[in-house]
């Protein structure tokens, strides 16, 4: 009997990789797709992170296994990053290095959940937090912020969402799909929060801190009390264009981060070795090929934001970090253009992809369904052009 567990038969496949999938099989057969879909600088590696990964094959010093945790010295570089730029006194034994902020996330969510365990999911979220709590056989309790505040969930809803079953709560900071970022004060008043539950922990996912246009990237786990408390999770894809390397990392209290490593030992034994000595040379080395690369996303952000305001009906937030618009398209639901009509953000995102060759992911996968995710990790020039095509193609459904 061909049956998957039901562990497996609880989850959906990820929503931005079928989508991914799906635009790079249109473009084999030869069409022009511009594809807004996967969350993917179209920058290079810098060039000193790639210097570093050929030196250490060179070196001849890295072909056996590594560490579980990853090298000693790039745990300390990255828990000496964590006091300096984000004040939390994290220390080697706190950090544990997997392949990439994805495995991280499912690293912590295996050692620490249990069947029952109910985890609250800040929504809009990113597609794999729900599916993640699921495969560990605990339950995501999904909390919405609007898009009248930015997408962010307050603390006020937060603790109303609190059971004695809450175990952990997960957001993005940027966020992943929204592009929100929370203050300070709204942080601390999460945590405020949090710390009013003895053993309630919190998943910071700070993958996107580098792209944040704000000028402030606070961490949850730098407030008083929080050091205990919170997992965060990081990673080298977004601000180093790493994403294919997969280098991830947890800090957090020894206890978890041990945890951690006991699950990663057993699941994948490391992270590989030379893209370890890249991540080095990336915390430790020069910033200017990312802070140049952000500042490329930022004319992009402006120049899309400008773009979709011009398209009928589309309400679009003004994102303030990481390289997304969660625009809600939900004006479209129930239009026609004679052949097809579009009944929801799969549709909207299927015929946006067949008639306009513009692929996007839709938000039902991050827990809204009136809305779809465009990513502007792209050229300028395919941004323009993909605003067009969306544009022409929309005002053909009345
Ligand atoms: N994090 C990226 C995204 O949201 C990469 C795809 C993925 O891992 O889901 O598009």
């Amino acid at each position: 009997m061909k049956k998957l567990s039901n562990r497996i038969e609880a989850i959906e496949e990820s929503a931005t990789l079928a989508m991914a999938a799906k635009a790079r099989e249109f473009k084999q057969k030869g069409i022009d797709v511009i594809s807004l879909s996967l969350g993917e600088p179209d920058f290079k590696t810098p060039i000193h992170i790639c210097d570093a990964a050929k030196k250490a094959i060179d070196d001849g010093k890295y072909f056996a296994y590594p560490p579980v945790a990853g090298y000693q010295d790039l745990r300390e570089a990255l828990a000496a990053k964590y006091q300096k730029e984000n004040n939390v006194p994290y220390k080697a034994e706190n950090i544990v290095v997997s392949n990439g902020a994805k495995q991280s996330i499912s690293n912590a969510m295996l050692a620490l959940l249990n069947p029952g365990d109910e985890v609250i999911v800040f929504s809009p979220y990113w597609v794999s937090y729900d599916a993640l709590v699921r495969l560990a056989e605990a339950t995501p309790v999904i909390v919405k912020g609007g898009i009248e505040n930015d997408f962010k969930v307050t603390a006020a809803q937060l603790e109303k969402a609190i059971t004695p079953k809450t175990k952990l709560m997960i957001f993005s900071s940027p966020c992943n799909p929204t592009g929100s970022v929370f203050s300070k004060k709204e942080l601390q008043a999460i945590a405020d929060v949090i710390l009013k539950h003895e053993d309630l922990l919190v998943i910071a996912d700070e993958i996107y801190e580098h792209i944040n246009f704000t000028g402030e990237q606070v961490s949850i786990a730098s407030f008083p009390g929080m050091f205990d408390r919170t997992i965060t999770v990081n990673g080298f894809a977004k601000g180093y264009a790493m994403t294919g390397w997969r280098v991830g990392y947890i800090a957090a209290p020894k206890w978890i981060a041990d945890g951690c490593n006991k699950v990663q030992g057993q699941v994948t034994s490391a992270n590989c070795s030379i893209a370890q000595r890249a991540a080095l040379a990336a915390v430790t080395g020069d910033i200017a090929p990312t802070n140049q690369m952000v500042g490329e996303y930022r004319k992009r952000r402006d120049v899309v934001y400008n773009l979709l305001k011009e398209i009928p009906g589309v309400k679009a937030n003004y994102p303030e970090g990481a390289f997304y618009f969660f625009p809600d398209v939900s004006y479209y639901y129930g239009k026609s253009d004679g052949t097809r009509t579009i009944k929801n953000g799969d549709d909207f995102c299927l015929y946006m992809l067949e008639l306009a060759h513009v692929s996007l992911v839709p938000g039902g996968a991050f827990g809204d369904e009136t809305c779809v995710r465009l990513s502007y990790a792209a050229s300028e020039k395919d941004l323009v052009e993909a605003m067009k095509r969306l544009k022409t193609t929309l005002a053909t459904f009345k």
